[in-house]
């Protein structure tokens, strides 16, 4: 199919593209293109007018400053995966990154690309709800800081408003000396998860649990954070025994229904799963032993 019929402009600054969103409510951005494009393909979106970033100047910086790895709208998921500073502040990225599409794909679409198109089953908005990271706004009233929470609202949809560009995303760093792990299912290697789990653990001296986050993809309408998990970890020293009890929690976050790829019984099989293994290897990393 070919896409419906509409406007092109390629602005210079952040002041004409948020002039321009402002001037025709149903003008879209394009990043990358990579989910647009199949999208307007199979008019699925219907853009009036396409609000190109290429040209815009200072979207492509990744800095890291204050704790925050900062992603500008035009950075590459592969700029990010490959960009040894980021890998050093939070190494969590790359291995999720690794799960995004394919290399090709990872060479156009855009992180923040990623973040706004809000696919429920997605790598990078469950990074951003596992850090607690934020994106940073920009519209005709000023700029705002939406965090991650509050950002997801459903599949495919965010909090952001129709005349706001997402200047960047902001990725906190890893907490000192934290374990980490990211673990999905998907049919092959590169399609959207089925379901996926990603932890981040700190330990202290006794080897139990001062804090985690735990959270989850492909099972809901957005990424969630998997409280309950959390919970049963929390001043726990994770034993095989402590693991298994916490990951079998997971379940009852699974809300999508049955689906071509998927029953909910599985999803929740298959999440308590990953769920394990997140935790165990992020438990190994915090204590500073082999990953498997
Ligand atoms: C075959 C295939 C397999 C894929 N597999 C995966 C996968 O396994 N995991 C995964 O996470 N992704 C996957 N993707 C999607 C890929 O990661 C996309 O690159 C990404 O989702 C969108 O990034 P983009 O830069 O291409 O955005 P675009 O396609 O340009 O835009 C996507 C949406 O975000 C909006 N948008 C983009 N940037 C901004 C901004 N700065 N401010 C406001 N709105 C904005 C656009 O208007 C549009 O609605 C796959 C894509 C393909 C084609």
């Amino acid at each position: 199919m070919k896409p419906s019929l509409f406007d092109y402009c390629s602005p210079q600054s952040v002041g004409e593209v948020v002039s321009a969103l402002s001037a025709d409510p149903g003008a879209m951005i394009l990043a990358g293109g990579q989910s647009l494009v199949p999208a307007m393909n199979l008019r699925l979106a219907s853009p009036t007018r396409l609000i190109d970033l290429k040209n815009v100047a200072g979207l492509s910086d990744i800095v890291v400053e204050d704790g925050v790895i900062k992603v500008g709208a035009m950075v590459r998921h592969r700029d990010l995966e490959l960009d040894e500073t980021a890998h050093a502040a939070n190494p969590l990225i790359r291995e999720m990154m690794h799960y995004v599409a394919h290399v090709p794909i990872r060479n156009r679409g855009t992180v923040v690309g990623s973040l706004c198109h809000a696919d429920a089953a997605a790598e990078m908005p469950l990074l951003l709800v596992l850090t607690g990271g934020s994106v940073t706004a920009v519209g005709p009233d000023g700029t705002r800081d939406i965090a991650a929470g509050d950002f997801f609202q459903f599949h495919m949809t965010t909090s952001r408003a129709s005349d706001e560009l997402i200047l960047r995303a902001n990725i906190p760093v890893l907490p000192d000396g934290a374990g980490y792990a990211f673990h999905e299912f998907a049919r092959r290697q590169g399609d959207y998860a089925i379901a996926a789990a990603g932890a981040i653990v700190t330990l202290d001296s006794s080897k139990s649990v001062t804090a985690a986050r735990v959270g989850a993809c492909g099972i809901a309408s957005t990424p969630v954070l998997l409280e309950a998990v959390e919970q049963a970890v929390l001043g726990m020293q994770l034993t095989d025994e402590v693991i298994e009890t916490a990951a079998r929690k997971a379940g009852d976050a699974v809300t999508l229904p049955d689906d071509m790829h998927a029953t909910a019984g599985y999803r929740r099989h298959l999440l308590a799963g990953l769920v394990r293994k997140a935790l165990g290897e992020a438990a190994e990393r915090a204590a500073g032993g082999p990953v498997a």
